[in-house]
């Protein structure tokens, strides 16, 4: 088999595995051919995973392996190249998962010398991994397990003492395997889909931190640098990426809207009384506090929002602001206009670590089930689980990460 050759510019060429059940960690080189039939980051964690699962792999057993991987276009310095992808057997829907993510993670894997970690095993007790420039560490995580995922960062952050540390981590969702789990970033950043945090969970993995500065060499450091200039300036100028930075996502809401597409409750419509209200339009009047942006991205779309009265607070600017995903699933879907409530359960969804998407499309599912008898009361534990009704939903988020009812 063709091995790593070092001419293949935009690669570290190293896989870095983990396994939690005998603590071994060993790093491999990657293939050539991998790398250029297969590409990307997705195109590596579908290689690396068809080869090496089984068939019949419990998606939370020890036997299913978590991928995360970065491909020839992160970190090397345009507007962009940030995102990582996060692959392994699905709990969800018992196939093929994937999820991706923007931030900081893709350039600390990179940088620290790895284009892929393999995380196989199970741990007896809850672990965080260190990836240091290339070193690893698997680390106990007994008093990170239950907390939050904003708390989870920051305290690992104190404890490896280093500056420019990306750390990818569950919250209590993850923990206890909802199906639906993220792993978040940030703690509003989300490899959301699929439920790979409770494949991390399942693996007693609270988190994984990763920091690098490596070089990631390019055949042409010049044309890169031009071309990112010239991705920047068109960004800039683009009117779709200029919505996207004034208003972020949600700024598509009244768009969708309008053209009868704004998924509104559980899917029946698609038109939504209460559109202008949860648009990014509205929250960039009401609560936004700030614009926040990943490396190198002159677009700055996430939003960052805060809420400090009434009955949805506390929405902690901590845990970033919501994104058309969020709105409409947390918002629209559930019938739910107050954009403090949908704000107040996208919070919760990042700090407990769970899809918004999915959580969102399930409580909207529950609350057709309710309104049409299916489901009742005594179902609920009380809870009138109507369209519209924000407090309940709100609960039921709660309920959902703690797997009560
Ligand atoms: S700020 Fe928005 S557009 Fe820019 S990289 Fe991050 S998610 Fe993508």
């Amino acid at each position: 088999m063709k091995r790593w050759k070092l001419h293949m510019y935009g690669f570290m060429g190293k896989i870095l595995r983990v396994n939690l059940t005998d603590g071994k960690t060993s790093v491999e080189l990657l293939c050539e051919d991998d790398l250029r039939k297969f590409l990307g980051g997705r195109g590596l964690a579908v290689r690396l995973l068809y080869r090496e699962l089984g068939r019949g792999v419990d998606p939370l057993g020890a036997d299913n392996k978590l991928v995360f991987s970065v491909g020839p276009l992160n970190a090397i310095g345009v507007p962009g190249d940030t995102r990582f992808v996060v692959a392994g057997k699905s709990p969800l829907t018992g196939i093929w998962g994937e999820a991706n993510c923007s931030g900081w993670f893709a350039d600390g894997l990179k940088k620290s010398g790895y284009d892929v970690l393999i995380v196989e095993g199970a741990s007896e007790s809850p672990v965080y991994l260190w990836i240091n420039n290339g070193n690893v560490e698997i680390r106990d995580a007994r008093r990170l397990w239950g907390k939050w995922t904003f708390e989870t960062e920051s305290i690992i952050k104190d404890e490896v003492r280093e500056r420019g540390v990306a750390v990818a981590a569950i919250g209590p969702a993850g923990e206890n395997l909802v199906k639906y789990a993220a792993i978040v970033h940030t703690a509003h950043r989300a490899a959301g889909r699929t439920g790979l945090g409770a494949v991390m969970g399942s693996k007693k993995l609270k988190a994984v931190a990763v920091k690098g500065d490596k070089e990631v060499k390019v055949a042409d450091p010049e044309k890169i640098r031009e071309l990112g200039k010239k991705i920047a300036a068109e960004t800039l100028t683009n009117p779709i990426t200029r919505l996207l930075r004034d208003y972020g996502q949600a700024g598509f809401v009244p768009d969708l809207q309008s053209q009868g597409i704004l998924p509104t409750r559980n899917f029946r419509s698609g038109v939504f009384e209460g559109a202008d209200k949860i648009s990014g339009q509205n929250m960039a009047k009401t609560i936004l506090v700030r614009r926040d942006a990943c490396p190198r991205c002159p677009v700055a779309c996430k939003r960052v929002v805060e809420v400090k009265d009434g009955p949805f607070a506390p929405v902690s600017p901590e845990y970033g602001g919501p994104e058309y995903e969020n709105v409409a699933s947390l918002g629209s879907l559930l019938g739910i206009e107050d954009l403090n409530a949908v704000c107040r359960m996208n919070m919760l969804c990042n700090a407990y670590g769970l899809d918004t998407i999915s959580t969102g499309v399930s409580i909207a599912f529950a609350m057709e089930c309710y309104e049409n008898g299916i489901l009742t009361k005594v179902d609920t534990e009380g809870l009138e689980l109507a369209f519209g009704n924000a407090k309940a939903a709100v609960e039921v988020v709660r309920k959902i990460a703690y797997r009560e009812g």
